[in-house]
């Protein structure tokens, strides 16, 4: 082991005692195991939003991509403090859809009278969530997608669902929605100005329109890997991210959540082999975990570059400065609207 990961591990075993319960560290499923060993809550975005609330810590440490710990700052109680080993940990796919051309594009879609609904998945910024917020819209997970685009396409005319457009067509193939009322906006609006590339016409005749971003890591896994697999070992599974494109899912034996991933991994018999299509830590982690029992392999290579940028030195180091360390925090302006779209969804899929 290297010196600086034992000094990180000696420095974070020290002041998580110290501090006892004024501390809890929370990671996400898609972090290394060297970090997920440090801490105290572990789950997919919608598990570990739901546990906020609940948390007595003064401090919140969110081992994740920035998003998620703004979340836990939009639903932090008064006097808890959140932080991130480093903010520079982003998620591409959040940063797909800026609030700004959001809140443009839902102007244009309602041109005509029509009431859009925004429903945006839980990886977005804070920006944006306000602009759901303030438009009556929702957030989701890849958890609950399916429960939040039925009730979102009950409140309106028609649902804008961002960013991930391949989450949003395979819960709309999983709910039969028909393609035709389909539309995904040009990746344009991406990183320009939706006034040139927007028109309500374009969407008049659309009960569902799609942001066109997409997981960079999830993007990769191929239909050439499942053909493989099919061809050479007929008898394993596939499961895969519902972040996946919808041939791969549609090609898959099962999709879900981080979650969905877990269980059936947990109740797959003994002696199956399981390929799973999302990031990689999460996959290697239940291979370990059921070696011997059962066979799990990624279905492809795929690390998440932004998760892997929390590691022990820098937790440790935050650990280090934890009093003096600015934390996550998200203006009230934002916060506000941005806490009501969140309620809303934790509401509906209590
Ligand atoms: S795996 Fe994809 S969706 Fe998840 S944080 Fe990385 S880029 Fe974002």
């Amino acid at each position: 082991m290297e010196k600086s990961v034992s000094k990180a591990i000696e420095t974070i075993n020290q002041i998580r005692k110290a501090m006892g319960d004024r501390l809890a560290i929370l990671g996400h499923h898609y972090q290394s195991d060297a970090v997920i060993a440090h801490t105290d809550i572990r789950g997919d975005s919608l598990e570990l939003s739901r546990k906020i609330s609940g948390l007595d810590a003064e401090h919140i440490i969110f081992c994740g991509v920035y998003f998620m710990a703004e979340s836990a700052a939009i639903l932090r109680r008064s006097g808890q403090k959140i932080h991130i080993p480093d903010v520079n940990a982003t998620c591409p796919m959040a940063d797909m859809a800026e609030a700004g051309r959001v809140e443009k594009t839902l102007e244009i879609l309602q041109t005509n009278g029509r009431k859009i609904i925004p429903l945006t998945y839980v990886n977005s910024s804070a920006a944006v969530k306000a602009v759901v917020g303030q438009y009556d819209g929702s957030v989701c997970t890849s958890a609950n997608a399916k429960i939040m685009l039925e009730w979102a396409l009950k409140q309106g005319d028609g649902v804008l669902f961002l960013p991930d457009k391949h989450l949003a067509r395979n819960t709309a193939n999983a709910l039969n929605v028909p393609d035709e009322t389909c539309i995904i906006l040009p990746e344009d609006v991406i990183e320009g100005d939706p006034t040139l590339f927007v028109t309500p016409a374009m969407t008049d005749d659309k009960q569902f329109v799609i942001w066109p971003g997409y997981c960079p890591i999830h993007e990769e896994f191929t239909m050439d890997a499942i053909k493989n697999i099919r061809a050479n070992e007929p008898n394993a599974l596939i499961v895969v991210h519902p972040e996946c494109s919808p041939e791969v899912v549609q090609a898959s034996d099962g999709n879900g959540s981080t979650t969905y991933l877990i269980k059936y991994a947990a109740k797959a018999a003994q002696g199956a082999t399981i390929y799973i299509g999302t990031e990689e830590n999460l996959v290697m982690r239940l291979a370990a975990k059921y070696k011997g029992e059962k066979t799990i392999r990624p279905l492809m290579k795929s690390q998440c570059e932004d998760m892997g940028k929390i590691t022990l030195e820098n937790l440790a180091s935050l650990l280090e400065n934890i009093e003096n360390s600015p934390p996550v925090d998200v203006s009230n302006d934002i916060r506000e609207p941005a806490r009501l779209a969140l309620e809303r969804m934790l509401e509906i899929c209590a």
